[in-house]
């Protein structure tokens, strides 16, 4: 591990902090072992409190109750912004990356501060107190952190609702979360404040407040509220790709401490470093890594408001160049993309300022690593794929933190952070021990990052999360802990397919068909087959200047028996125009699963899905199954 000097660094090396430890392995073990020794050092080294805290935990994995540095007080927007505001007012907080290229606004710590109070005061004036729910539906802008920020700063809790979704969609979010206000930015980007008195959405003209004269009005000061460390921070909806989506609630010191630390452990972030997380902040990636994780540590972050093909598919790589970015962290499904566009796109423009690259929303396949490692990388970055969840705050399996030189295999996440234990448990609920062991991926240790609860719906959280396996948080997903010890992502659990009593995970399939050099993307699920079980079912996507046909599908299942087995090969191979994904770009196999199985009359929750034409698309060219 690089080690900047506690000056440069608002955490510094932790093998400063931790004496006796002088590697992964040491602070891992350290970090397991002696929980709240290490929690509880750090929290009181990087966060700025009003009151220390008591005690570091008080968690119970069997009932679900978790409690982190009780009897702390602080407050989040303080440690975000008035830290770094106090020491060096001119340093850029945000850069702004419009859609437009070449229109970036730089946004200082001093601005910011300001702009959060603004707003804040303008909450206060409106009647927002404490503990009020205040839902946020703007695109990636400064305007929107600092509406985040002064919720934090009043204590109020935060539901960002990815500016995308209908109003429909907002509406039941709204609904579910019973806010009270609405902070939005119509069509024309002059943003807008609308304060609501029903339930339902109605956005009436009496209702409306312009943003911009409402905090003209307001003073650039504004006394933070004094927080306790379990007080609601906010909530945020999950993707929906399995199921209808659930209202995630974090709150206040444990989930800044673990944002922070892995953000800047994970991708070896330095102050001055200009952190580039392109995720829109209505989902936890730029909750976690667009403003909280690198405000918290005072460096600059891009807020990403375009996307990766406008108005060419060069446009992150363009971006990238002119703002000079150090880490850059995105989604498979953009890298995938762009993959499919050619590599003349990248090698236009100077990638030399990049020293991490990050993956994170789906299992990464080895093509795409390798091409992100290669041809974006020049071989020169870490490549990061980083397994998490909106569940888990931030990164929990990641190939860093860990000596600067320690191996990294593509397509996997790896190695766990300091303080998550992660155990693979078989169809009994029984741990497996040892290597080269398969089966569902839960987690044994409580950590400062993980949600409270879903908002209004407690039962929910139990079950979905510690009932299935007891003493467990069940991830929902399926991992490999291989030979070596290393883990990695097979897929979701609910996406299992079990043919002729062997269970095969999505991602092992796909990984195999992905190495054909005219697969661009594939998504395989099972239907049922009376002879095996369940029957494979494959869609895929091709590159741009290759034709569907016979010679290839053998092809294709020729290098599915050679990487994995014969009992791999799928049965069925649909070439389609695009798979069906989630706004955040997430593959919906229980969608697919639908159409392979012929039973497309009720699709279940598609609130999330980004492109209905895709699925109608994917019915009329239906293979029917011998
Ligand atoms: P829902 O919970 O509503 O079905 P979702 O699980 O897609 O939606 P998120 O919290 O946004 O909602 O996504 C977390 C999930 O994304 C993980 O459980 C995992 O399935 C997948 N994921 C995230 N990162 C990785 C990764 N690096 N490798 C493999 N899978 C990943
Ligand atoms: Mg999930």
């Amino acid at each position: 591990m690089d080690s900047p000097t506690a000056s440069q660094c608002s955490f510094p090396d932790l093998r400063d902090v931790f004496p006796g430890c002088s590697s992964y392995e040491d602070l891992y073990n350290l970090s397991i072992k002696e929980t709240d020794l290490f929690w509880g050092t750090l929290a009181r080294m990087s966060l700025r409190w009003n009151r220390d805290f008591e005690h570091v935990s008080n968690c119970n994995m069997e009932s679900g109750l978790f409690r982190w540095f009780l009897g702390g007080k602080l407050n989040v927007s303080v440690n975000c912004v008035d830290r770094h505001k106090e020491k060096d007012p001119d340093r850029v907080a945000l850069i702004w990356e419009k859609d437009e290229p070449g229109q970036e606004e730089r946004i200082t710590y001093g601005q910011l501060y300001t702009m959060m109070n603004q707003v804040a005061n303008v909450l206060k004036t409106h009647g927002v107190k404490k503990g009020d729910r205040v839902a946020i539906y703007m695109p990636a802008c400064p305007l929107a952190v600092a509406s985040m920020l002064a919720c934090a700063r009043i204590g109020a809790v935060h539901s960002v609702v990815f500016a995308g979704f209908s109003a429909e969609a907002l509406a039941s979010r709204i609904n579910d979360a019973e806010a009270t206000v609405v902070i939005t930015a119509d069509q024309g980007c002059q943003s807008h404040f609308v304060a609501k008195r029903t339930g339902s959405l109605v956005v009436s003209s009496t209702l409306d407040v312009d943003l911009d004269e409402a905090m003209a009005k307001e003073s650039g000061e504004c006394e933070p509220a004094v927080m306790d460390s379990e007080d609601l921070l906010f909530m945020l909806y999950t993707s929906g790709s399995t199921g209808n989506p659930k209202g995630v609630v974090h709150s206040q010191a444990g989930y800044l401490l673990y944002a922070s630390l892995t953000q800047r452990l994970v991708f070896d972030c330095k102050e001055g470093d200009i952190f580039g997380c392109v995720a829109d902040i209505g989902w936890i990636t730029g909750h976690s890594y667009v403003v909280y994780g690198p405000l918290a540590n005072g460096v600059t972050t891009v807020l990403f408001e375009s996307t990766p093909t406008y108005p060419d598919p060069g446009r992150y790589w363009e971006t990238v160049q002119r703002l000079k970015i150090n880490q850059f962290y995105a989604a498979p499904t953009a890298i995938r993309l762009l993959l499919k566009h050619g590599d003349e796109h990248v090698e236009k423009y100077d990638l030399g300022s990049l020293r991490t690259l990050g993956s994170v929303g789906e299992p990464i396949n080895v093509e795409a690593w390798q091409w992100y490692n290669k041809v974006v990388g020049k071989e020169k970055c870490v490549v990061v794929d980083t397994w998490w969840q909106t569940e888990t705050g931030g990164i929990c399996i990641s190939p860093r933190p860990s000596a600067p030189d320690a191996e990294i295999h593509p397509g996997m996440p790896m190695r766990p952070m300091y303080g998550i234990w992660p155990v693979i448990v078989g169809e009994k609920g029984e741990e497996l021990k040892g290597n080269d062991v398969t089966g569902a991926l839960c987690l044994k240790k409580p950590w400062p990052g993980m949600a409270r609860t879903i908002y209004g719906a407690h039962s929910r959280f139990l079950e979905t999360y510690y009932q299935p396996f007891r003493g467990f948080y069940f991830t929902g997903d399926g991992a490999i802990r291989h030979k070596d010890g290393y883990y990695q992502i097979t897929g979701r659990m609910d996406d299992v397919i079990n043919v002729t009593g062997h269970r095969l995970g999505t991602a092992e399939v796909e990984n195999a068909l992905g190495q054909h050099p005219s697969v661009a993307e594939s998504a395989v699920v099972g239907y049922p087959c009376n002879d095996k079980g369940e029957g494979i079912y494959a869609y895929v996507t091709l590159k741009d200047g290759f034709l569907a046909g016979v010679k290839m599908e053998t092809e294709l299942r020729g290098i599915v028996r050679q990487k994995i087995a014969a009992y791999a090969v799928p049965d069925v191979i649909q070439i389609c125009a695009g798979l069906p994904k989630t706004r955040s770009g997430k593959i919906m196999r229980r969608i697919l699963r639908k159409v392979a199985a012929d039973q497309t009359e009720n699709l279940g929750d598609i609130s999330t899905l980004a492109d209905p034409a895709v699925v109608k698309d994917l019915i009329a060219n239906h293979q029917t199954i011998k």
